[in-house]
């Protein structure tokens, strides 16, 4: 009951695996939620125990309700508190294709995801959080979104994807607005071009961006990059700020002549 727990969805693999062994390492217990099997979450799993940390593994998917309802019980029935959400689950359009041809199946299925499960995931986590709050089981909560660039950034051949997380920037701002009185801090973390199985597709043009300076750290980011970001808002060190952004970019948004 003495650590804290976060959950963090989407954590099999890439950047929630990164998330959930940095938290571990800073002494916080991890529930890993993925819609994969639990057989696909133990890698995750395996990281979080090595770095001394308990952990469970959650198979659902952030869309349904159910699936929603039996992640936030079994991390409640299991350590009777929830301190974080990090809602990294999240999509790119299966293929990405001109907007101009999108279907809109294609962006019904991102929508969903990125928006429909990251909003009603927060807003079912935020309520048991003011319950453990009022009860005296804990004293605060926080929510972490992770966003992107794409949030601000154009891109053409996956008009979804960027809309969803434009969204998800004005998510943090609502449940930061609304939550700071129940005493839920929330945050967004933008993370750039990151070495993950999502951006595996696209590796070569990255490569050649990223040599060609498109970021001024001219190199990938790692989930390691996010996790420590994530590390550092669970740690506590920013109380007095809520809605606020977390730029992990290797400095993309900076704009440049
Ligand atoms: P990833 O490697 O594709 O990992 C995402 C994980 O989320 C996968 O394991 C996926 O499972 C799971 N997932 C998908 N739909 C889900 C659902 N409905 N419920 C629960 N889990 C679900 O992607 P990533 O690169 O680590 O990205 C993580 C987050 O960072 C995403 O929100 C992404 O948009 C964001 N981001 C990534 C980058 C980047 O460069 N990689 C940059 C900016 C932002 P399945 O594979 O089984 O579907």
């Amino acid at each position: 009951m003495d650590k804290k727990v976060a959950i963090v969805t989407g954590a099999s693999r890439g950047i929630g695996q990164g998330i959930a062994y940095q938290l571990a390492k800073v002494g916080w217990q991890v529930a890993i939620n993925d819609i994969s099997s639990v057989e696909k979450q133990a890698g995750t799993l395996e990281m979080v125990r090595d770095a001394g940390s308990d952990g469970i593994t959650i198979q659902g998917d952030i869309t349904k309700a159910a699936d929603r309802e039996f992640l936030n019980q079994t991390v409640l029935d299991t350590y009777g508190r929830i301190d974080m959400l990090v809602n990294n689950a999240g999509i790119g359009p299966r293929v990405r294709m001109d907007m101009m041809e999108m279907s809109e199946e294609s962006m019904r299925e991102v929508l969903e995801v990125n928006i429909y499960g990251t909003f009603f995931l927060s807003q079912l986590t935020a309520k048991n959080m003011m319950k453990l709050i009022e009860a005296g089981t804990m004293q605060s909560g926080k929510i972490v979104n992770i966003s992107s660039i794409s949030a601000y950034t154009s891109s053409t051949s996956r008009a979804e994807y960027c809309i969803s997380k434009a969204a998800v920037s004005m998510m943090t701002k609502l449940y930061a607005d609304r939550l700071a009185e129940e005493g839920i801090n929330v945050y967004e973390i933008r993370p750039g071009i990151i070495k993950t199985p999502l951006t595996e597709i696209v590796s070569d043009k990255y490569d050649k961006l990223i040599a060609e300076g498109v970021t001024p750290i001219k190199r990938w980011g790692y989930p390691e990059d996010i996790g420590l970001a994530i590390a550092a808002i669970a740690s506590g060190y920013f109380p007095f700020s809520t809605g606020q952004v977390f730029n992990i970019d290797g400095g993309f948004h900076i704009q440049r002549l």
